[in-house]
């Protein structure tokens, strides 16, 4: 898919305010600091649409942008930050969950994990949570430029072997980095096909 526009809409903390037009939209999640913001504008090819390295903790807004007129890639607030408060926490946790699950128009959600780690249970119990939700999701290993290809499939597979003990099938997986542009289009094309899909059944 060819990007040829994309415009910031709306910021909302309460997703009951988020847009009605009834256009599909894909969410993108992580842990702080995984490198979602860089990933948002590589794809988009923008290098300031959405902000990188915000004040931890600071946003916690859901994040509408519209591409090609078309559908909406929706920038959610990250978890696994070291300091917030209780508060903040449980704050976050009922604004996604109330998105996530209420969301109609939700076609998939974009889990990213840092490729240069381990399986860290704070992923695992959010993916988890997720498919125990019934909501589709796909996983984003981000900056593999960061290390050598093996190291990458090492933690790639250590993941998969994590998944594999609560799921029968995997999801789709991605291997990107914003930095080299690795796997902007085949993330892009997957987003397309699911928009495909969506025209033939209307
Ligand atoms: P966010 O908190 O998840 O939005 O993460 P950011 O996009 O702000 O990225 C966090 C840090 O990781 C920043 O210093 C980025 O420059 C860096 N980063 C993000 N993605 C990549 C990548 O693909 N490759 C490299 N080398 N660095 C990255």
């Amino acid at each position: 898919m060819e990007i040829k526009s994309a415009t910031f809409v709306v910021s909302n903390s309460d997703p009951s305010k988020c847009p009605d037009t009834g256009l599909p939209e894909y969410a993108f999640i992580g842990r702080s600091n995984v490198g979602k913001s860089s990933l948002i504008n590589m794809l988009t090819n923008n290098k300031s649409l959405a902000k990188t390295s915000v004040r931890p903790g600071k946003t916690q807004l859901i994040n509408h942008f519209l591409i090609n007129k078309q559908w909406y890639l929706v920038d959610l607030p990250g978890y696994g930050y070291a300091r917030v408060s209780k508060t903040y926490r449980a704050e976050w946790q009922k604004m996604i969950n109330k998105y996530l699950l209420q969301r109609e128009t939700l076609m998939n959600t974009f889990v990213l994990i840092d490729s240069r780690l381990e399986p860290q249970r704070i992923d695992l119990e959010f993916i988890s949570m997720l498919g125990r939700n019934g909501i589709p999701l796909s996983i984003v290993f981000t900056k593999v430029d960061k290390q050598n290809q093996s190291s990458t499939a090492l933690n790639v597979n250590a993941f998969k072997k994590a998944l594999s003990e609560e799921w029968e099938e995997l999801p789709t997986m991605f291997i990107t980095s914003s930095v080299s542009g690795t796997g902007r289009s085949k993330l892009l094309d997957y987003i397309d096909s699911i928009n495909q899909h969506q025209n033939t059944k209307e």
